[in-house]
């Protein structure tokens, strides 16, 4: 039971990985990939505290880790804009504010 627990995870989890590459990266739909982004990040931060939980650590990490992982949802979220221009998506390090400028084709981001 626990094994298959665990299998679910990397399956769930490689789900995610190849969904994001082929929304998110090849993905030209702009409008697209805005409405998926936070669905996306709440999902697999779902599924990071899910497999933190069934890691089992010692409870203060436990409580830690997942009242950690609400604010970094949002950071993520927002941290992330998507180009009008050419689709990519550009990324800010969580703690600055969100990227002005495409880091693909240098337009501005709205
Ligand atoms: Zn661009």
């Amino acid at each position: 039971m626990q094994e298959n627990l665990l299998i679910g995870f990397i399956v769930i989890w490689v789900a995610l990985v190849v969904g994001s590459v082929m929304i998110f990266q090849r993905g030209k739909d702009v409008a697209k990939k805005r409405k998926l982004w936070p669905i996306y990040t709440v999902f697999s931060n779902v599924v990071i505290g899910g497999f933190i939980i069934y890691m089992q650590p010692p409870t203060i990490w436990l409580v830690a880790i997942l009242v950690l992982l609400v604010p970094l949802t949002l950071l993520t979220i927002r941290s992330t804009k998507f180009c009008d221009s050419c689709g990519q998506a550009t990324r800010a390090p969580f703690f600055m504010k969100p990227p002005q400028k495409c880091s693909h084709c240098n337009k501005p981001l709205s």
